[in-house]
């Protein structure tokens, strides 16, 4: 019998994004001039509101626990925001709190899969899907579209369903794409779950920022079934839209029966969310929204930006990103091996960006443009020095002149 670490242990990697996040804090603590184009988080200060809630609640200087399924004026103000962002009626039993959103999936996952159960998920994904369903003990399986790379058809969702598939992800908009999928995707995609009776995890995470003038489908518009007997389960978050990535607070909406085994397991897990981020979430949920569209605007702009600094690079594929602050290009005509090019870019031009390979798609990279414009266009030159052998040759990094001498 082995007396070292779990199975599991060795089954499960590192968070590549979070790992990437460490690497480029240390090399800029080290004054190396990296431009960081791999961040998953807004660059924006978060609601005055939130901080005034979090800072009452802290100034009373007793912070104790709280019910496993969050704090009742922070349910309050998710079935408030469920009604106006959804136009849904929902209830205290079908909401629960969790440490982000990532706790949520993972919690409202291990509530549903048993072992050796399928969870279906399109390519590109976001990377904990994988890691998360084989930490559920459940098997992964991805859809890979075929046509728009970055949106499946019902068809290839049907197709990979089995006797084995217990639920479907779906994270639209989308990380790593910036893709929004249709209403007519999302209206059948409820619908498919409803009469094959499988789980919706509906990951909503960007859903407030979308661009064009467009918005997210609303799945709820499209569900049948009452709530109570219902398998749809909607994730949301503050981290994206209110820039409080660090409070660490999300909420899975669903059934009372699924809201219940959550809190449960929750409730053994990490007893609950931690409350002064709790209160921190009801100043932003119940303040007001103009930051969010401040936020908004700016992402749009950047992205803007990205794609005209994108638009005449020789042999790239850029498509345009609907919403989150994710451009995903494919730069396979340069190197297929996302994370050798990614690696080359960071030692050659001090850019850091993300391996599509960790997002179920090789050959690509995904840049985001959640900081500052000037890293975006300083980032996008940079890459462009460092490949096109038509840029000229010589750049300026760090207040270094470097020259060019592979391409
Ligand atoms: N879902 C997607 C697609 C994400 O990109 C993220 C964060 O990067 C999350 C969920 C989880 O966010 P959080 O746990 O910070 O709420």
């Amino acid at each position: 019998m082995s007396k070292g670490l779990s199975r599991m242990a060795g089954a499960i990697k590192e968070s590549p994004t979070l790992k990437l996040n460490a690497l480029a804090a240390s090399l800029i603590g080290k004054g190396e001039p990296v431009i960081h184009l791999g961040g998953g988080e807004p660059k924006a200060q978060f609601p005055p509101e939130a901080l005034e809630k979090c800072t009452s609640y802290l100034a009373k200087r007793e912070v104790s626990y709280a019910p496993p399924s969050g704090i009742p004026p922070l349910k309050k103000a998710i079935i408030r925001y469920t009604e106006k962002t959804y136009k849904k009626a929902v209830g205290n039993e079908n909401v629960v709190v969790s440490v982000g959103g990532k706790q949520a999936i993972m919690a409202v996952l291990h509530a549903i899969v048993d072992p050796g159960e399928e969870v279906l998920f399109p390519a590109p994904y976001w990377v904990s899907f994988p890691e998360m369903v084989t930490l559920a003990g459940g098997v992964p399986v991805i859809v890979r579209p075929q046509t728009d790379p970055f949106r499946p058809t019902m068809k290839e969702v049907e197709d990979q369903v089995t006797p084995a598939t217990k639920g479907i992800i779906i994270n639209s908009p989308n990380n790593p794409s910036g893709a929004m999928y249709s209403r007519d995707f999302i209206a059948g995609i409820v619908a498919f779950c409803e009469a094959r009776d499988l789980y919706l995890l509906m990951d909503d995470t960007y859903n407030r920022l979308v661009f064009d003038g467009q918005s997210a489908p609303n799945p709820f518009d499209f569900a049948k079934k009452p709530l109570e007997q219902s398998k749809l389960v909607v994730i949301n978050s503050v981290s994206k839209s209110y820039a409080m990535t660090g409070f660490r607070i999300g909420w899975a909406v669903g059934s009372p029966e699924l809201i219940k085994a959550v809190s449960n397991i929750q409730s053994q897990q990490t007893s609950c969310a931690s409350v002064p981020g709790m209160w921190a979430a009801v100043g932003a949920l119940e303040g007001d929204q103009s930051g969010v569209e401040a936020l908004r605007r700016t992402l749009e702009g950047n992205r803007n930006v990205m794609l005209d600094c994108l638009k005449d690079f020789p042999g790239l594929k850029v498509a345009k990103p609907d919403a989150t602050f994710y451009c995903f290009p494919d730069f396979r005509a340069y190197e297929k091996d996302s994370a050798k090019l990614a690696d080359f870019l960071l030692e050659k031009a001090r850019v850091l960006v993300v391996p599509g390979r960790e997002f179920g798609m090789d050959g690509y990279l995904r840049l985001s443009y959640c900081g500052a414009t000037g890293d975006v266009t300083e980032g996008v030159a940079r890459i462009r020095w460092a490949l096109d052998p038509r840029a000229p040759k010589e750049i300026t990094i760090g207040g270094r002149k470097v020259v060019r001498d592979w391409a």
